[in-house]
């Protein structure tokens, strides 16, 4: 058995964190390869190593002193080996980063050497080897993850290399300069050293016990979701849950590698898994309840319009135009409605509406702002019959008018359209009705 962890900011933010994270590792033979984030927030509104990276390189870009803010980040580092007793010192590191910031190496390599660091770190702590990202991940000449070159480099490396430390966040570009991936891209990386390292499983450390059931903002101390499969969780961190970084799903989910979401603070607990496919009973019949505000509907009406061939291609033709996606698109025989993005919309609403008149000729078009969508997920509503009733029902015991439904064929979620300010109360009933009971 072999597995990689991934440890998140939070999870190495001190010493104290670190040695918590040092004891979980330790606890278990199998946790092979560790891949760490760079220190994050102590408390609230304390400033992750990442965002003074960035600062620090600002300063050092305009060509000025930025010697206080790269010695504000040393003292991070300081702290931490200091705290865990080690017999280490970055000042040849900081040297080197010095040098390179003011021969402006670059906003990526500033950011990364946060992981870098702290992988230095975490590596001398643990007594695992070392491996510096950059070697072993790659991007091509367009900036995009080469998944190809990047699985074959770096399963040869880990084939050799019983235990290592590979930190978040970063890879090289062609010409060997450092690049990393979109903010918190440390998930990205444990996902790729999941599927080169071909282990059984990938364990993300965190600093909550998993996925929850809704919003915890809306819903106090929300069901945490034990089990939940890929298709689930992308629908649902499509309408806005998070805790993944979205392109972490990808390498493993090819490779049919699980994914367990754990908590450094409470390693008792046992997370959620995320996995390919399961024959595990949900718990409820719904998995999952996530939803945005801020949709306009878009309604459209013309007699007959059911038997205009292209009717629906011309009308979309002009959100492309303009550079618009389309959320849904629920349509009656006469009636057709887009949901969009009130923020992407606004400033070419006059375009559309102009553009639609113009090639469709409708006899109406309305617009209705202030919309939100909620979309209950769940691959137990296959198998259950009333799913839906129960959801409208609790809907309309809460006066929550609905104004869209959309099932999915698959019939792994319904999403459901209503104003804004319903939203909350909308999610409310729904978890009460599938959850509280
Ligand atoms: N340290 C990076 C960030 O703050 C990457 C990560 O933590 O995953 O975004």
């Amino acid at each position: 058995m072999k597995k990689v962890v991934k440890f998140g900011g939070s999870s190495l933010a001190s010493a104290e964190q670190f040695k918590k994270v040092g004891n979980i590792i330790r606890a278990d033979e199998s946790r092979k390869y560790v891949v760490p984030s760079a220190p994050g927030k102590r408390f609230s509104d304390d400033t992750k190593v990442t965002d003074m990276l960035y600062g620090c390189y600002a300063v050092a870009e305009m060509g000025k002193d930025f010697s206080k803010e790269l010695k504000g980040i040393k003292a991070r580092y300081e702290e931490i080996i200091k705290g865990l007793n080690l017999k280490l010192s970055l000042d040849e590191e900081f040297k080197t980063i010095e040098k390179n910031f003011k021969e402006k190496a670059g906003k990526d390599y500033a950011a990364s050497r946060g992981e870098y660091l702290n992988g230095i770190i975490m590596a001398n702590y643990l007594g695992y080897n070392f491996i510096d990202s950059a070697e072993v991940i790659f991007f091509d000449a367009e900036g995009n993850f080469d998944a190809e070159k990047t699985n074959k480099v770096l399963k040869e490396r880990l084939q050799r290399e019983n235990r290592a430390v590979i930190p978040g966040f970063y890879g090289s570009n062609p010409d060997g300069t450092v690049r990393t991936f979109s903010r918190g891209g440390s998930d990205v990386t444990g996902s790729i050293v999941a599927k080169a390292g071909k282990v059984d499983l990938y364990e993300n450390w965190t600093d909550v016990s998993g996925f929850l059931v809704a919003d915890p903002r809306i819903i106090d101390n929300p069901k945490v979701i034990t089990m939940i499969t890929y298709k689930e969780l992308r629908e649902l961190s499509y309408m806005g849950a998070t805790v993944l970084h979205e392109d972490a799903i990808f390498p493993v989910r090819q490779a049919g590698i699980p994914i367990n979401i754990r908590n450094t603070n409470a390693p008792e607990d046992a997370g959620t898994m995320i996995v390919k496919s399961t024959c595990h009973t949900p718990e409820y019949v719904i998995t999952g309840i996530a939803g945005t505000k801020g949709f306009v509907a878009v309604n459209i009406e013309k007699d007959m319009m059911n038997s205009e061939i292209g009717f629906g291609r011309k009308v979309l033709e002009i959100f492309e135009k303009n550079g618009i996606s389309f959320e849904h698109m629920p349509s009656g025989i006469d009636t057709m409605t887009i949901f969009v993005e009130q923020k992407d919309f606004e400033g070419k609403e006059q375009q559309i509406i102009a553009g639609i008149e113009r090639e469709v000729e409708p006899d109406s078009i309305e617009l209705e702002s202030e919309l939100a969508l909620i979309a209950v997920v769940g691959r137990g509503m296959k198998a259950t019959r009333g799913t839906a009733g129960k959801i409208f029902s609790a809907l309309a015991n809460a006066k929550v008018n609905v104004k869209m439904i959309d099932q999915g064929s698959s019939e792994l979620n319904i999403i459901i359209g209503v104003s804004s300010c319903d939203f909350e109360t909308a999610i409310k009933a729904i978890y009460d009705v599938f959850v509280q009971e």
